[in-house]
């Protein structure tokens, strides 16, 4: 398989700019995973291929759930390749729920699924939930890892900033290291330029 970074880079998905991320933080890089899972084609490669490694590991999973809207097409391809059924999270008022007839049942095995993980607020939110319905998270998955997080078999460790429990594997395809700021201490900001949310300009 290509490196992931290529496969970004071909979908158009890996943006050059000025960008303000959820978080609030600056970036003058954006990954934009949606272009890449827009073909089924490579979502399926990229999720079986994630799948490959959760079983080599020997994980058992009963079903992934992901947290909308994001981790939806990587959770639901990741649920076929396992082939385990699949379930999302939303944010209703802002607290993530699970909503639409989904449920977990006591002690079922739960992958936790994002397309990338950065510090993992919104999956470890999520999780909470499935926690809370009697399920058990036995991994945390992503396509992408931001470098914040330690996956399994990366020598990347975790920051301190990592959100993700560290006793629950956690599975990525690859890291993406690159900076991201502090509004005061952005280095864009001071060549005068101004960010802007990722997908207001057309992308
Ligand atoms: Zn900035």
């Amino acid at each position: 398989m290509q490196s992931l970074e290529s496969i970004y880079k071909q979908a158009d998905a890996y943006l050059e700019g000025h960008f303000l991320l959820s978080s609030g933080k600056h970036s003058q890089f954006y990954l934009q995973s949606a272009k890449v899972l827009e073909d089924p084609k490579t979502a399926q490669v990229l999720a079986q291929k994630l799948a490959n490694m959760i079983k080599e590991y020997g994980l058992n999973v009963d079903l992934v759930c992901s947290p909308a809207l994001g981790g939806v097409l990587a959770g639901y391809e990741l649920a076929r390749a396992l082939g385990v059924r699949f379930i999302f999270a939303e944010r209703v008022n802002g607290v993530m729920s699970i909503r639409r007839g989904f449920s977990v049942k006591k002690d079922e095995k739960v992958l936790m699924c994002e397309d990338i993980i950065t510090t993992g607020g919104s999956v470890l939110e999520a999780s909470k939930e499935v926690i809370a319905q009697g399920g058990k998270v036995v991994g945390f998955a992503a396509l992408a890892n931001r470098g914040f997080c330690q996956r399994v078999g990366s020598h990347l460790s975790a920051k301190p900033t990592c959100k993700l429990p560290n006793d629950v594997p956690f599975f990525a395809l690859g890291d993406f290291e690159f900076e991201i700021y502090d509004p005061q201490d952005c280095p864009l900001c001071k060549d005068g330029s101004i960010a802007y949310k990722p997908g207001s300009r057309g992308n």
